[in-house]
């Protein structure tokens, strides 16, 4: 008898909980409607890209245009494509705020356990670089799943790995020259600085809350740090390292582990 009614109670629990989930984040259910929406359209010539009925045809060809540059940018850094995130363009800041929580930034992400995720972009969005930056999380999520990012990457690694990919922060010369020990290359002269002199520890970024928790200063020498460091990182092992570091974590390896070994291969140390 009590085996039935627990058995009730976990059954109720499994329908109401995800039911819960979708009410209580509007967001949310916007976006996993959008292809139902009156307000939105398929953008023409592309895949998984939906813009506001509003949008200009000049900010529909723009789209367009930067959806590919964005796309080919996440090619070329991770070797291959896994993303499979569906864009959502919002003109107008307002429509923005009903599809990304605060309406901050030029966009924002939104993955789901189950492996759906959706990049909004916001007035300041229709950028190859907002893009790009957006859709290497997505790139990160598709290749780790939800609960592997949360619990492994640190949030230093993620958003420094997204700012090599959006050059609004970074250019690939920084770093597109692999370093080898021994051999002095161009790249050699002017290496990335070293992660000692930053002014914040990568310590203390490892979640969310350290990385955004703060005011705006706060954010902007955060994402210096982990620029810093993951440029640093790459200019030793060489973009061809970002998949072999995430396939060894999706296979179980710790990631701080398989980051330094990588590195510690490439230097010799
Ligand atoms: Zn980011």
């Amino acid at each position: 008898m009590r085996g039935n009614v627990l058995l009730r109670t976990g059954l109720l629990l499994l329908i109401l909980l995800p039911i819960g989930f979708l009410l209580l984040t509007p967001p949310l259910v916007r976006c996993l409607w959008i292809s139902r929406s009156a307000s939105y359209r398929p953008l023409a010539g592309t895949q998984d890209v939906y813009i506001h009925q509003a949008a200009t045809t000049r900010q529909e060809n723009q789209l367009r245009q930067h959806v590919v540059t964005a796309r080919n940018r996440i090619a070329w850094f991770w070797g291959s494509r896994h993303g499979q995130a569906t864009l959502i363009y919002c003109p107008n800041q307002t429509d923005y705020e009903q599809y990304c929580d605060g309406g901050e930034g030029a966009g924002c992400s939104l993955g789901l356990p189950w492996g759906d995720s959706y990049l909004i972009l916001g007035p300041d969005g229709n950028n190859a670089d907002v893009i790009a930056h957006e859709l290497c999380h997505d790139e990160l999520f598709a290749r780790l799943g939800w609960w592997r990012v949360k619990r492994q990457i640190p949030q230093w690694f993620n958003e420094g790995l997204a700012l090599m990919v959006d050059y609004r922060f970074s250019k690939p010369a920084l770093w597109n020259t692999p370093r080898r020990a021994g051999k002095h290359t161009p790249a050699e002269s002017h290496p990335p600085p070293s992660p000692t002199h930053q002014m914040m520890r990568l310590t203390d970024l490892e979640t969310t809350r350290d990385f955004f928790g703060g005011d705006y200063m706060h954010t902007m020498l955060a994402y210096q740090a982990a620029a810093s460091e993951v440029a640093h990182w790459l200019s030793v092992v060489g973009k061809a390292g970002v998949p072999v570091l995430t396939d060894a974590v999706a296979k179980g390896a710790d990631f701080s582990d398989a980051y330094r070994q990588l590195e510690r291969r490439r230097t010799g140390k």
